[in-house]
């Protein structure tokens, strides 16, 4: 690469730490974008360089927006006592796509996973049990779907919210587990629209 001038082996290599690019692609790419108009090129840098502070997380759920409250959250046309909590934005979006959920959603940033010293405080849990708790003494019903992941780690995650929103002995509070449409082991972000589907329509109360 000695013999590529240093801006374009510098670009190469800050693509090469994308996921999924190695050298090759990452070299395909900035030869790419030599040949496109140089607006182009000024754009996707602007769009890069403000990505980071355009993009606010949700106050309320955890999930992307560009504002305090994200799109989701921000909607009337969406039920409040119906919380679906996912593990990642990801997850969230792969709902979202299928389509027809009313509900809104609890990002809780992952999974818990002793391996990856991921415990219950590393992640949003404390905030869904007092936002439960806080919806509880306005709203009749509620109802939370438990959507981490049929993995060991989403199963653990759905399991210890249980116990935890089982502990504020809320009276019809209703909570579910998403169907077994999924395969286990698999995520909802690599499932497609129909499994996902089958999955939060055959949510069973747990
Ligand atoms: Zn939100």
């Amino acid at each position: 690469m000695a013999e590529l001038p240093k801006s374009i082996r510098d670009l190469v290599e800050a693509f090469e730490r994308l996921p999924g690019i190695g050298p090759k692609s990452a070299t395909r790419l900035v030869f790419y974008l030599l040949n496109t108009p140089v607006a182009y090129t000024k754009d996707l840098g602007q769009m890069v360089a403000e990505i980071k502070s355009k993009v606010k997380t949700c106050k309320v759920c955890y999930n992307m927006g560009e504002d305090d409250l994200c799109g989701v959250c921000k909607s009337d046309k969406r039920k409040k006592n119906m919380i679906c909590v996912v593990e990642r934005v990801v997850d969230l979006l792969a709902i979202e796509n299928v389509g027809g959920f009313v509900g809104v959603y609890h990002v809780l940033g992952g999974s818990i996973n002793p391996l990856d010293h991921v415990g219950p405080d590393d992640l949003k849990i404390l905030e869904l049990i007092s936002r439960v708790k806080k919806l509880s003494e306005t709203e009749d019903e509620i109802e939370v779907i438990l959507a981490s992941n049929p993995t060991m780690e989403g199963e653990a995650t759905a399991l210890y919210i249980k116990k935890k929103l089982e502990d504020l002995g809320i009276e019809n509070l209703k909570l579910t587990r998403i169907g077994s449409g999924l395969p286990i082991g698999s995520d909802l972000e690599y499932a497609d629209s129909a499994t996902v589907a089958r999955a939060m329509e055959g949510r069973r109360e747990v």
